[in-house]
């Protein structure tokens, strides 16, 4: 078997090698483990929010997380602490500094921002725990989440930091001073030193990268590695302070959310979407990877990622627009009622919708449901397609549920699966929620004959001669049939046909009501409800197959039989009641099929 490639594949194939001959720039040296890194190495991955990554090159060499590890450690502070006692200590201004720059603002001492070493030592000091052991614990405990494996330090490159990074301890007792540490300072300067030597490839990158895209759940493992509210905050720092004193420059070319660190890693974010990770030791002047940054740019050019692009504007989230005119419940209604609901029909309108729902999308859809207020009487959304619904978009449908409910107009939704318990939360009606549109659709026609028809006809039996088999027979034939005929009762939610059947016989329900529906993937679909003085079974009557789908009685259903047999039996004693039974059942099949013909139409 050929295996076929990913254009996409193909494409990072040929970025990697048209990046790898750059060799501008030189491996960090001042933490003197770093320099035995192999200067050639050069991997590239995209990670996208669910989790599928690709990747060229060295994805699987170990080094050091290095300065990415500063926004994550940033996110943990957050969730343990909250967001107003991290600003109280740390700030959110890029600092147009170098990355060991000691930014501290002159009165305060508080660091500019997480991402420069001062913030980042700051923002160790504020992980829970007295100890750099307990710290890291939690930090490797967060870090691990994010990668979906289990991460571990460098002790070399812990060491090597440790023993060398004078400027970091001398952060540390600046920090001390202003008592932004309010403890003595070495544990925090040790969990820091740990936090940048965690080992990571650039496949672990790619995936911390997609974790942070998917609202903070690594979307190999479905484990939260941080809180959905919080991925914002963590994402605006990188792309404000994430590649230091380049930052501004950075943002203005990729335009997107970005950390690198000295271990020649740099992680890209594109919110919501995907990540870009690059690994190659050799740094620029700004200690970001010289291999990293070409490569992001290159990608962030080449397939449109700019966050402040917006090319993805104009989609709109109403898939099909209907009325109920081309989507009618099953339901089968009085001839009256049916009139009525024909004439009626633009009353109720339905939408299908698709894609997510958050303002801009929802802010359409209510636009045309207040322009069709006036003349509708029921909206119906069906959300089978919808991805999900952020809460503002939900509040606003609540709204628009409510202010419709006051103007006597209902919104009801079906098929909500996902989005049910958003909604509810929101403040939707629950009431308001049905299985799929033939539901929704049957409230809505009921909605509409209850208010502008007050007596639409109920469940009355009906005189045999009334029922459309048996239309055009006069008393003296309907005596002789009924000598033919079986009777039958069937109980509420008694099978009366079931699927798959062998079949012989016509079926006329004479009182109650009887569901004809088949089995799908969440339950069942009702194809139709028969009301008495209907007849059914006359598909598999007629062609001697199995039944085609379930019926079943939804209370209690009197029943009239004709069995094939004594269908054969009429044609000796009464020919010409035999011959006026077949033209009713070509009639009723023929009913049948414009109504299909009807909804096929509407699906064009
Ligand atoms: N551990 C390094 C330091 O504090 C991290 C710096 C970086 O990656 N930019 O110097």
């Amino acid at each position: 078997m050929t295996m076929i490639q990913s254009p996409i594949q193909r494409y990072l194939e040929d970025l990697h090698a048209r990046i790898a001959p750059l060799s501008d720039g030189a491996v960090a040296d001042y933490i003197p483990e770093l320099q035995l890194a192999n200067p050639g190495w050069f991997g590239i991955c995209i990670a996208t929010h669910d989790g599928h990554v690709y990747e060229v090159g060295d994805t699987r060499q170990a080094f050091t997380i290095q300065s990415i590890s500063k926004p994550l450690t940033y996110g943990l502070a957050l969730e343990q602490n909250g967001k107003a006692a991290v600003l109280a200590k740390i700030g959110v201004e890029p600092s147009g500094d170098a990355f060991n720059a000691i930014s501290l603002q002159p009165e305060t001492g508080r660091p500019m921002n997480p991402l420069i070493n001062a913030g980042a030592i700051a923002t160790c000091g504020l992980i829970t725990g007295d100890t750099t052991a307990d710290k890291m614990d939690h930090i490797l405990g967060s870090f691990s989440r994010f990668a979906g494996r289990t991460l571990e330090i460098d002790a070399k490159v812990y060491q090597s930091e440790s023993a060398t990074g004078h400027r970091n301890r001398a952060i540390g007792w600046m920090l001390h001073n202003f008592n932004i540490l309010a403890d003595e300072p070495t544990p925090t300067l040790e969990a820091y030193f740990q936090q940048c030597a965690i080992e990571v490839t650039c496949h672990d990158l790619a995936m911390v990268g997609a974790t942070l895209a998917n609202g903070g759940v690594n979307p190999v493992t479905g484990t939260r590695a941080l809180a959905q509210e919080f991925v914002s905050q963590v994402l605006s720092v990188m792309a404000t302070c994430g590649m230091y004193d380049a930052s501004g420059d950075w943002l203005y070319q990729t335009g997107l959310p970005a950390k690198s660190g000295v271990g020649g890693g740099i992680l890209a974010v594109q919110p919501g979407r995907l990540a870009i990770a690059v690994f190659s030791p050799r740094l620029d002047a700004q200690g970001n990877s010289t291999r990293g940054v070409a490569v992001c740019r290159a990608i962030a050019d080449d397939l449109q990622l700019h966050v402040m692009d917006g090319t993805d504007r104009n989609m709109t989230p109403v898939r099909r627009s209907l009325t109920r005119r081309s989507a009618a419940s099953k339901q089968r209604r009085s001839e009256s009622a049916s009139g009525y609901l024909k004439r009626a029909g633009d009353r109720i309108r339905l939408y299908h919708l698709h894609g997510a729902l958050v303002f801009s999308t929802v802010e359409e859809i209510i636009r045309r449901l207040m322009a069709r207020a006036p003349e509708s009487e029921v909206f119906v959304l069906n959300l089978k397609l919808v991805q999900g619904v952020n809460p503002a978009a939900a509040r606003l449908l609540s709204d628009t549920q409510k202010a419709l409910q006051t103007l006597g107009k209902e919104l009801l939704f079906s098929d909500a699966s996902v989005c049910w318990h958003k909604l509810v939360d929101a403040g939707v009606d629950p009431q308001s929620f049905y299985a799929d549109d033939d539901f929704a659709l049957e409230h809505a026609e009921n909605r509409l004959l209850s208010k502008l028809q007050p007596t639409h006809p109920g469940d009355t039996p009906f005189a045999l001669a009334e029922c459309a088999l048996f239309r055009g027979l006069d008393a003296q034939d309907m005596l002789l049939l009924e000598r033919f005929l079986l009777s039958r009762t069937y109980y509420k939610n008694q099978s009366i046909v079931s699927a798959g059947q062998a079949s012989n016989e016509l079926f006329v329900i004479t009182q109650g009501k009887a569901m004809v529906s088949t089995p799908t993937e969440h339950g069942i679909a009702r194809l139709d409800v028969f009301p008495p003085g209907s007849t059914f079974g006359e598909v598999a009557f007629v062609d001697q197959s199995p039944r085609s789908a379930n019926v079943t009685a939804l209370n209690t259903v009197e029943c009239k039989i004709l069995t094939r047999d004594a269908f054969s039996d009429l044609e000796n004693e009464a020919p010409k009641v035999k011959i006026r039974l077949m033209e009713n059942i070509a009639l009723s099949l023929a009913g049948t099929v414009r109504q299909i013909n009807r909804e096929l139409a509407s699906l064009k």
